[in-house]
């Protein structure tokens, strides 16, 4: 491998230590590695060449622009509702239990995101995957809490009326509108989102920083 230096205007090769085209006098000369036959060949990856760092095995002598990662973004919103469907059933489980479920907004957002990024291919974090995962985790979120709201009425109405789930699940919009019933459910509700806000920010710093390592 060898260096030489191409000229911008002219198109002529010339010799390293030159600092001015010999056929033109352009002093607008760029550098470039070339094999034993004068072909242009790649430069070892982290050399500066023309002011850019060489990040890649490419062909040609110029820094290649970076290659995103294929990414299917229909293929990842299903991943993505997938996932958080699962969360979604976490929640509803503690919820049952007692436990704090509003911890699931975190657990919702993180599993919608790692479903994103295994159906969609690109496994690195994309904006528009915390994007997707976020809203998936704002939906599945609400429908939990709504199913935990209709168990809740269920279970309080069952020996009574005789009625099943879907009864219930059907009868919840009624029982929203009583304040005493819609207060706490939207504080629940709130409590969650907090915790699936806080995993959306955490996620986006990490795929910043993940791009400023690269
Ligand atoms: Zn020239």
């Amino acid at each position: 491998m060898a260096i030489v230096k191409k000229c911008s205007h002219c198109g002529s090769i010339l010799a390293e230590q030159y600092k001015f085209c010999t056929n033109c006098g352009s002093p607008d000369l760029q550098i470039e590695y070339v094999d034993e036959n004068g072909l242009p060949e790649t430069p070892p990856v982290g050399t500066v060449l023309n002011g850019q760092t060489v990040n890649s095995q490419s062909s040609g002598t110029h820094a290649a622009p970076e290659v995103k990662p294929a990414e299917n973004v229909i293929a990842g919103t299903v991943g993505a509702l997938l996932f958080g469907l699962l969360g979604a059933g976490i929640y509803f489980i503690l919820y049952q239990l007692n436990i704090i479920a509003g911890v699931c907004g975190l657990v919702t957002f993180v599993l919608a995101n790692f479903g994103y990024g295994l159906f969609s291919g690109n496994r690195q974090g994309s904006t528009l995957g915390v994007v997707i995962s976020f809203i998936v985790m704002l939906v599945m979120i609400a429908l939990a809490q709504y199913l935990c709201i209709s168990y809740v009425v269920y279970d309080a109405l069952k020996a009574e009326y005789d009625i099943n789930f879907f009864d219930a699940v059907k009868a919840t919009p009624e029982f929203l509108k009583d304040p005493e019933i819609k207060e706490p459910v939207m504080g629940d509700l709130v409590f969650a989102y907090i915790f699936g806000i806080i995993a959306t920010v955490s996620a986006i710093f990490t795929n910043r920083k993940n791009k400023k390592a690269k």
